[in-house]
């Protein structure tokens, strides 16, 4: 185990199990030694999650781009207009899943989308609930805090009743995406047409107290200072302590080609990334699972991050479309037999899992 002097006092804390604060969070986004920063996040996985690395064999279906909100950190996002638009009927949605099913593996499926300007709720249900019938064995995730924020203001519903109907059709998770930085200052300079950052934390409370897991992110790397990423991981670790419902943080670096923010803004380095997860794994210690998303880290540094406190490696996907339009370099799908070499010259346990992290297959 590596020692650093300076933080000796943090050290002690995480060796000791204590938990750390605002202050150390944000002394540790100061820190110049990586190597004991990533040793430091290691330690912590490895006693609270072992070696296991989860992995799904999944399949991302994003039903329409189209979108009102139009954030200045997307890429994905256009008017009805623009080019490139699309909204998927019903059947086309389907067709995605059914070639996806061609893999004998396939275990889950990731639903998010744009907030469409004429789609009702009903018509996002109805493609959820078809998919469901003809495909029940598929666990279904799906649907961020920004999303069903949209659909309880179209359809006049709650929270709790948009849920109801969502589980109804079918859905056992909701995605982890739209919590951007929960920062009222960020939300309005940013995306300011979509759910502020206590409506976004409201979904996800309604969520687990319905018994209905849910993901956490941060998306870094644009206008947040790093009080403010502290800020975001205190925030998803209260509500944590509260209700127990997330299943795993995911760490978004922000892609900036093709984005308005992106013109001014350049990409977060490899170092702030490691640095980022290793933190996120130190302050969230009521998370069980920290993610390393290898579409925006890369594959070779997502390998890495799992190093740095992740446990977790996202999936196969089938087909990337959201992050490879804001210039992701990594490929749009990844084998699973990749995925199981990924995690073994890691030296860990590769595990398949379902949406719920049960795990399916462990080599
Ligand atoms: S991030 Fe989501 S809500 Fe914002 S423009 Fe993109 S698709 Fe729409």
């Amino acid at each position: 185990m590596f020692t650093n002097e300076e933080y000796k006092d943090i050290e002690n804390k995480i060796l000791n199990g204590e938990r750390l604060s605002r202050e150390d969070g944000i002394r540790l986004f100061h820190c110049k030694d990586i190597a004991w920063l990533g040793a430091m996040a290691d330690y912590v996985r490895k006693k609270k999650c072992g070696d296991i690395v989860y992995y799904n064999v999944n399949c991302h279906v994003n039903l329409t781009n189209i979108c009102t909100s139009r954030c200045k950190f997307c890429a994905f996002g256009r008017d009805e207009d623009m080019p490139g638009a699309y909204a998927m009927t019903v059947e086309q949605a389907k067709d995605v899943v059914r070639d996806a099913m061609k893999d004998p593996n396939l275990a889950g499926l990731h639903v998010v989308s744009g907030l469409h300007p004429t789609w009702s709720f009903d018509d996002y249900l109805k493609i959820l609930q078809d998919i469901h019938d003809e495909f029940p064995n598929l666990y279904l995730k799906g649907f961020t805090g920004v999303e069903i924020t949209h659909f309880s203001k179209i359809s006049g519903l709650s929270i709790k009743e948009v849920l109801e109907k969502l589980m109804g059709a079918g859905l056992q998770a909701i995605a982890g995406g739209g919590a951007e930085i929960l920062s009222d200052r960020i939300r309005n300079e940013l995306c300011p047409n979509k759910a502020t950052a206590d409506q976004w934390l409201e979904v996800a409370r309604t969520a687990h107290l319905m018994g209905l897991k849910t993901n956490a992110s941060m998306l870094y790397g644009h206008i947040e200072t790093l009080e403010e990423r502290v800020d975001h991981l205190l925030k998803l670790r209260d509500l944590q302590d509260e209700t127990g419902g997330f299943q795993t943080f995911i760490c978004f670096p922000f892609l900036p080609k093709n984005t308005e923010l992106g013109k001014t803004i350049k990409q977060t380095s490899m170092w702030d990334d490691l640095r980022t997860m290793a933190i996120s794994r130190l302050m969230l210690d009521n998370f069980q699972n920290i993610k390393a998303y290898w579409v925006m880290l890369t594959v070779p540094v997502a390998q890495v991050a799992l190093g740095f406190g992740a446990n977790d490696i996202d999936g196969t996907i089938h087909k990337e479309t959201i992050l490879h339009d804001a210039g992701a370099t990594s490929p749009t799908a990844l084998r699973e037999d990749t995925i199981i070499d990924i995690i073994r010259e890691a030296g860990r346990i590769p595990a398949a899992c379902d949406c719920n992290f049960n795990i399916l297959r462990k080599f």
